[in-house]
């Protein structure tokens, strides 16, 4: 396929803002894509190049892209420069770039899908020394062999801005319309099949060659991280019995119930959601946004090693950070160091110790236990584990009880408080694993007013004595029915000048574009933000504003796809 007939694809796409109208285009896409070419559309179509899984990234910053712009074009620059500010768009500014090329091209040829895709994954894989000018070279060739509009599809891809509104829902929606029939169980099985692998390619090319009973008969794989399921927050200890006990409240007296016996509650814990893959030595550790950790927690991986029975599992638990001193869980805030720093590594296991604490198994010496009850899937996991837990070591079951009554799950929940975590977890007991959904067969409950997970679409820089930080924030949160971002106002608050300066680190490469002393960022950075109150706003996208938002901490455990949804913001402002 020519690049240009994609190009096309995205035109038709940005044109429309019905939801309906781009499942269409997608799918049309994806039908009329080769054997070849599927797997590649399936990804480029969401501007990336990599599945969610992958944790290759291009390296490709926009300084790099501008410098890859004056080498295929021949413009200086400072005009690049002033394009992007006017335009507000790198891939609008190279697209100009490209028309007013100064110099001729003698090697250009015409793009495809497949050169763009190959050069775009030799440039992420480049690494050592020249690597940077191996990248703007790489850059550079595709570049020249563009026409405008290629030129300013290509340096959004590459800059992380393509910004289609092609959320996941969309893919899931036309790769079932384009190869199966489209209807609700066809959706259902992509879904679930996208849920397990975490990876359209593979879930597109199975629809296609197998069908329906080709992408149920999926499976877990190891060495690939499994979406984790999600809790849904209760607001009381009984509540969240009742509910997940479904609904086998009896009275006794007066007000006290007694709840079924399918529950078990957990202890909350504050820190990292982990996936543990292991394969004879071999261990990986994945977070939640499917990241790879395993070199920032040795401890987790010898412990693994040595007190994992199972020769093939994959196992699931909460990292926390414990102070050496006082043993008491640390702050997530001080766990995060261990997630973003590669180097100081035996240092931070030194002043950050951290305990996994493990609460389910997913798959175990060649089974998959997603459907088998959580009953089943805990006694196999305390199958797995050697030796007893003393409390010692990096890996530790999660400590649980089954309640008998409500007085016992609420003492419960009063030793989780007291021992310093968040609250307690009140599983269902007979269900099965749901992978990235939010099912309400494990419900949350801990007592502060829920604070917010955003992601940080904007910037402006401050005024006066912080002029050099990026400290005004635009946050958006995640409107669930289309998948794009929808903003609630702006936050000015709560960073410490330390938090200013990190905040400011992290932005600063995001920049997509520039208006006088305001930016748009990439969105990347989540943050949990609290606030006074949630009011309607005509203002923002999402028709709600946060009343004094407060910077609480980064949320480096949560991807963009992760922030809270509109939905939740507006369950909240219900709930005030
Ligand atoms: P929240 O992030 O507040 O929605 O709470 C859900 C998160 O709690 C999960 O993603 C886990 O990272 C974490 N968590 C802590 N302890 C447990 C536990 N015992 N079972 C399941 N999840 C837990």
């Amino acid at each position: 396929m020519e690049y240009a007939a994609l190009v096309d694809v995205y035109r038709r796409l940005e044109a429309t803002a019905s939801t309906t109208e781009k499942t269409a285009v997608v799918a049309d896409c994806f039908a009329a894509a080769s054997e070849a070419e599927l797997p590649l559309v399936v990804t480029l179509i969401r501007g990336r190049v990599f599945p969610a899984w992958d944790g290759r990234e291009l390296g490709v910053s926009s300084s790099l892209t501008r410098e890859a712009i004056r080498k295929a074009t021949g413009v200086d620059d400072d005009r690049v420069e002033r394009w992007w500010r006017e335009q507000g768009d790198l891939g609008d500014a190279a697209a100009l770039a490209v028309e007013n090329r100064s110099q001729q091209t003698l090697f250009s040829e015409t793009l495809t899908v497949e050169t763009v895709h190959e050069t775009l994954v030799s440039v992420a894989e480049y690494a050592g020394e020249g690597s940077q000018s191996r990248r703007v070279d790489g850059v550079a060739k595709l570049l020249t062999s563009a026409v405008p509009d290629e030129a300013r599809y290509v340096v959004r891809t590459i800059v992380g801005a393509m910004r289609l509104g092609i959320g996941e829902g969309t893919v899931r929606d036309a790769v079932a319309a384009a190869f199966l029939d489209g209807d609700d169980e066809a959706v259902a099985a992509v879904e679930r099949a996208h849920q397990l692998t975490n990876d359209f390619r593979v879930v597109a090319e199975t629809a296609r060659d197998e069908g329906v009973e080709g992408l149920r008969a999926l499976d877990v794989a190891l060495f690939r991280p499994v979406k984790v399921m999600l809790a849904q927050k209760a607001e009381g200890v009984d509540e969240a019995l009742v509910e997940v006990g479904g609904g086998a409240e009896t009275e006794t007296d007066e007000s006290e119930t007694t709840t079924a016996a399918a529950v078990r509650c957990e202890y909350k814990y504050d820190g990292l959601r982990t996936q543990i893959h292991k394969r004879g030595d071999e261990v990986r550790v994945f977070t939640r946004r499917l990241e790879d950790v395993t070199e920032q927690f040795p401890e987790v991986v010898a412990a693994v090693r040595e007190r994992v029975s199972a020769t093939d599992c994959i196992l699931e638990g909460e990292t926390v950070g414990y102070g050496p001193e006082t043993g008491r869980p640390l702050p997530f805030q001080e766990l995060s160091q261990r997630i973003k720093r590669e180097e100081r590594i035996e240092e931070l296991v030194e002043s950050v110790p951290v305990v996994t604490h493990l609460f389910d198994a997913l798959y175990v010496d060649g089974e998959s236990l997603l459907d088998d009850s959580l009953r089943e899937r805990v006694d196999t996991l305390g199958d797995c584990l050697d030796g007893d837990a003393d409390g010692s070591g990096a890996l530790e079951p999660a400590i649980a009880i089954a309640p008998a009554d409500e007085t016992e799950a609420r003492e419960f929940y009063e030793d989780a408080l007291s021992q310093g975590h968040e609250g307690i977890m009140v599983k269902n007991l007979d269900a099965a694993y749901q992978p990235g959904s939010r099912v309400g067969y494990m419900l949350k409950v801990k007592p502060v007013m829920e604070p917010l997970d955003l992601v940080v679409v904007g910037a402006k820089w401050s005024e006066g004595r912080k002029s050099e930080f990026l400290g005004r924030l635009h946050l958006a949160c995640r409107d669930d029915d289309t998948d794009e971002l929808r903003d609630v106002g702006w936050m000015f608050s709560g960073l410490t000048d330390e938090q200013l300066a990190e905040m400011t680190h992290r932005l600063d490469p995001l920049v997509t574009d520039r208006r006088g002393r305001e930016v748009r960022v990439r969105p990347e950075v989540v943050v949990e933000v609290e606030y006074e109150e949630i009011q309607r706003s005509t203002e923002t996208e999402s028709g709600y504003a946060l009343r004094f938002p407060r910077f609480s901490e980064f949320r480096d455990d949560l991807s963009p796809e992760e922030v809270d949804s509109l939905s939740k913001v507006e369950r909240l402002y219900d709930e005030q």
